[in-house]
């Protein structure tokens, strides 16, 4: 076990960094040092503002928590006035008509021959014990043939862009809603919508400044000589516990809690073997933005998100982001409306038809008029987005992990620990937190090591 005049490196001041950072200032420690190659803290979290003064995240994001620990340092960080709180509204555009989500539940709103197929589907598949080898097996024995058809396939196939064969299904538990047929079949009777599934159906959002918000917050917070930006990490020495950064800096280390995709990190470490067939897998996302002139139309007037199966447009996600907070839009009358374009080796987008290819996917699927006055447009790529839940994943990253952590290495956060299932602003926070726990009390690290536990708990 570590004394607390150890020195502990954090690479990247996203979530997860500032997460660790946190928990040594709070225990009054000082020995440091956060080195994040942007200019900004927040990582995947950050938010814009374009030049028309839109705000904008990368892709819709909303905050909600497992964790007390996370809710009080949220609190600590924005005061109570500074957040908006939501009903999540989500919804589901399909055969022209919005669905409530999650689909499964509200089957009675589709055409009458495709709910049938579905409930037919459903009431055929009770499969118990059935083998579940991959995410397309999961779907097809937890919701039947229709389900999967007319929707969870070809959204699946949208959001992570890789065919759901190529997927494992371990990180499903809370992330979808399996089917209970009584329940769907009141649902269809009753003709209700039933929208209040999932831990994310009331979130916050700040009031002002995006997402990034937080995190910009959370850092200032922070001793200001701590916090290091432009500073990319190029070379790990673990033998002498040595880091080398582009800009010629050098710092020791007794630990190092490493936020960067952990296959980059591999591949500037001395003294690890990498074995060049370990292929991580992964997707990338582009985020579109469009600003307009004037209110949203009535039938976006409340909705948070949208999730698009269907392939007359390239999202897998729209979000009316001016419904989150007045501030994400100029003052005057404007909204906007944020698309998700999902990207991988084998669903590569061309981004000189990007924006002409989302323009008319918001036209095609009615969520903008034709001639309405929009008046900003903003893009953003970012390359690691989605840590793919691929087959064979967890032997992959435990076998980097454990190779780490015995050089004093952590590898942690979204793409450090490369755990789609846990890997929400809440839960890399928390191991970031975490990490900073095992390395001085070694206290077992519950996120990284039971995702399906705190997912199902709230957790101290
Ligand atoms: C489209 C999308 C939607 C999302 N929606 C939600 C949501 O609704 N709710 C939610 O809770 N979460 C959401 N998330 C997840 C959220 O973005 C992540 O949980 C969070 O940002 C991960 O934090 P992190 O610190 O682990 O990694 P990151 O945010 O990726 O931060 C890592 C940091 O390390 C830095 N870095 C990388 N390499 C180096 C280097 N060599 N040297 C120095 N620094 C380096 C990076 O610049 C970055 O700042 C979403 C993510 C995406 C992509």
């Amino acid at each position: 076990m570590a004394s607390g005049n150890k020195k502990i490196v954090i690479i990247g001041a996203g979530p997860c960094g500032l997460g660790a950072a946190w928990r040594l200032h709070e225990l009054g420690l000082e020995n440091y040092e956060v080195f994040e190659q942007n200019d900004y803290a927040g990582g995947l979290s950050a938010s814009f503002s374009d030049e028309k003064g839109f705000i904008w995240d990368i892709g819709g994001h909303i905050q909600f928590s497992h964790y007390d620990y996370f809710d009080r340092l949220m609190e600590a960080v924005i005061p109570d006035n500074g957040w908006v709180s939501h009903e999540r509204e989500s919804w589901i555009w399909m055969r022209s008509r919005f669905i409530p989500y999650p689909l499964q539940y509200n089957i009675g709103k589709l055409p009458q021959q495709e709910m049938l197929e579905c409930l037919a589907g459903l009431l055929n598949c009770r499969n118990e014990g059935a083998p579940r080898i991959n995410f397309l097996d999961w779907i097809l024995h937890t919701f039947g043939e229709g389900i999967a058809r007319h929707f969870l396939i070809p959204y699946n196939k949208k959001v992570w862009a890789y065919p759901p064969e190529e997927l494992s299904a371990k990180w499903t538990g809370e992330r979808i809603a399996v089917p209970d047929v009584k329940r769907i079949i009141k649902n269809i009777i009753s003709g209700t919508d039933d929208c209040s599934w999932g831990p994310n159906n009331a979130f916050k959002f700040p009031l002002h400044g995006g997402t990034g918000a937080i995190w910009c917050a959370l850092a200032d917070r922070l001793p200001k000589e701590k916090i290091h930006l432009c500073s990319e990490l190029a070379v790990v020495d673990s033998g002498r516990k040595l880091l080398k950064f582009k800009n010629g800096r050098e710092e020791n280390y007794d630990y190092l809690i490493s936020t960067m995709p952990i296959d980059q990190l591999v591949h500037i470490i001395n003294g690890i073997e990498y074995n060049q067939s370990d292929s991580f897998v992964y997707s990338s996302t582009n985020t579109i933005g469009v600003g307009l002139k004037g209110e949203p139309p009535e039938k976006l007037r409340t909705k948070c998100w949208m999730y698009f199966p269907e392939d007359d447009n390239p999202f897998y996600r729209v979000t009316v982001f001016s419904n989150y907070s007045p501030n994400n839009v100029p003052h005057g009358q404007y909204w906007s409306l944020m698309g998700e374009v999902s990207e991988s080796p084998g669903k590569p987008v061309d981004q000189t038809q990007l924006i002409d290819e989302a323009l008319q996917g918001f036209y095609n699927t009615q969520l903008i008029e034709k001639n309405a006055p929009i008046v900003s447009i903003w893009s953003y790529r970012a390359e690691y987005a989605y840590p793919t839940p691929f087959l064979g994943r967890d032997e992959l990253i435990d076998r980097y992990l454990t190779t780490l952590q015995k050089k004093n290495i952590y590898s942690r956060g979204r793409f450090g620990a490369w755990k789609y299932e846990c890997s929400n602003m809440d839960h890399v926070v928390m191991q970031g937190v975490e990490a900073v726990d095992h390395i001085l009390f070694g206290i077992p690290e519950l996120t990284l090591n039971y995702p399906s536990f705190i997912n199902s708990h709230r957790v101290r």
